[in-house]
């Protein structure tokens, strides 16, 4: 096992990151931008360092500084988190030639998973239902509208490299997709300096169902089950819960089975999430893989009672998984929302400032995992989220009403949150029926 980690990420995740350390023994060490100087969490690592200016471009971006800190702390392993380096293959290439383990999967697999394209190759070979769309990428326009004709409109023009809800745009005739290409391309370019676009059929009211799965490197691959992350907003979720609720025990199956079988073909160790979209009719399509720990875990925690932080290391540090398939139950119901300083009013725009009252939630069945405390200051160079509300009850209406009952309880003055969105998601009755879709929130408010 490691004596010594470095965590190369901020905020929610570095913190829960470091408490998965000291709970195995090991020391973590820290790093962070001049934005972060001073944050609490920093305290509860061994190590912190400084790595540069606030922007991520200048910080937690900068491969030299991390690997440079990594080698002055003497750590063993760097755990990436998420967003960031997270799934940066070269990244994680470059760690390994430094003789310094990556928490994550092998960077070849990282690297075909990474690219959605060829991920759907992968998935194919694992006889696992792709959504409808073109063979690889779109090279010319008139491929993309043989593609159209073929799988009909409406149409998704999505990027190869796109992740975080970007890099997509519907089109509904010959019009918009030529247009549509175009812009895509040019977006997806400057985004992710990939300018390689694909079509998919856009699935119409579809629920986005995952998988969590733990990989080791003896080849044994299991899953956690599945989580429900459809309520999203501008395609980021905004709530996720397992297991998910209505979905028919015969198709939980087949989706966690093909999970593992996708997985398997890729030769992949580690923690990762494979995202289905499922249509109406309980079909289920693959969409992408993310080959790192995801926001959401904590609500596969909850169901399964297995700390993934921990197994992430204790893989990454060679050792095999503690259990087999059917050593993994699935318990209770477990519902995570995303609290977000943003303006639901306002196209859900992020709204940094000073947190100036904090009252957080309690009691049994409730988990905030989050960095922040009064006086903290939500920068404007990061992603907007405050925390994440778990509840963990054993049955989804208790789940429900512990979680309206912890959101009553949360006070947060000084930026605008996602808090009072939050308060008619659970209160409304699709909800809590199940019968919502991805665009619920959209169409709804
Ligand atoms: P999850 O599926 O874990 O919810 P998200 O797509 O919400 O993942 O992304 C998690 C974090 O990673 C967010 O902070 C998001 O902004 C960031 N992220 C994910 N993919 C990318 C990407 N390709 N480029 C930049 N940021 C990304
Ligand atoms: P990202 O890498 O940004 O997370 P995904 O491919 O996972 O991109 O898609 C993000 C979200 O966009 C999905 O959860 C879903 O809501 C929507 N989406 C993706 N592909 C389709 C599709 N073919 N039809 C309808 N909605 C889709
Ligand atoms: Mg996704």
């Amino acid at each position: 096992m490691f004596q010594r980690i470095l965590i190369a990420n901020r905020g929610e995740i570095a913190l829960r990151i470091i408490r998965a350390c000291r709970e195995l023994g090991i020391q973590s060490v820290a790093v962070y931008s001049e934005a972060d100087r001073g944050a609490h969490y920093l305290d509860l690592a061994d190590e912190a360092y400084c790595i540069g200016r606030p922007a991520s471009t200048d910080s937690y971006l900068m491969i030299n500084r991390i690997i440079s800190a990594a080698e002055i702390g003497n750590v063993q392993a760097i755990h990436p988190g998420y967003g960031f380096l997270a799934e940066n293959a070269h990244f994680a290439e470059v760690c390994r030639s430094c003789n310094i383990e990556f928490i994550g999967p092998p960077h070849e697999a990282m690297a075909k998973l990474g690219d959605k394209v060829s991920a759907r190759e992968i998935a194919d070979e694992a006889r696992v239902h792709v959504v409808p769309g073109s063979d690889g990428l779109i090279t010319d326009e008139k491929q993309a509208l043989e593609v159209a004709a073929r799988i009909g409109y409406p149409v998704l023009i999505k990027a190869t490299a796109g992740g975080g809800g970007r890099g997509m745009r519907v089109a509904h005739n010959d019009i918009s997709l030529k247009t549509g290409l175009k812009a895509a391309s040019a977006e997806a370019e400057k985004a992710f300096k990939n300018a390689g676009v694909y079509l998919e059929k856009y699935i119409e009211r579809p629920r986005h169902i995952e998988v969590q799965v733990l990989a080791d490197h003896e080849g044994e691959v299991v899953h956690l089950w599945e989580r429900d992350c459809t309520m999203q907003r501008r395609h980021q979720k905004l709530v996720e819960e397992a297991p998910a609720a209505h979905l028919p025990l015969s198709v939980r199956e087949d989706i966690c089975k093909a999970a593992v079988r996708l997985i398997k073909a890729a030769h992949y160790t580690n923690a990762g999430t494979v995202e289905f979209i499922v249509d109406k009719d309980n079909q289920f399509y693959f969409i992408e893989v993310n080959a790192r720990i995801q926001v959401e875990h904590p609500v596969s925690e909850m169901i399964t009672g297995v700390d993934l932080i921990a197994q992430q290391i204790r893989v990454a540090s060679g050792e095999p998984l503690p259990f087999k398939q059917r050593g993994i139950p699935c318990n209770g119901a477990a519902i995570e929302l995303r609290v977000n300083a943003e303006d639901p009013d306002n196209d859900f725009r992020g709204c940094p400032g000073t947190i100036t009252k904090l009252r957080v939630p309690g009691g049994l069945g409730v988990r905030f995992d989050s960095h922040v405390h009064e006086g903290y200051r939500i920068s404007p160079y990061y992603d907007s989220m405050i925390g994440k509300l778990i509840v963990y009850k054993p049955t989804r209406e208790q789940a429900l009403a512990c979680m309206r009952r912890a959101l009553d309880e949360f006070v947060i003055e000084g930026v605008k949150t996602t808090l009072p969105l939050a308060k008619k998601i659970f209160n409304h009755s699709a909800f809590v029926e199940g019968t919502v879709d991805t665009t619920f929130i959209e169409r709804t408010w």
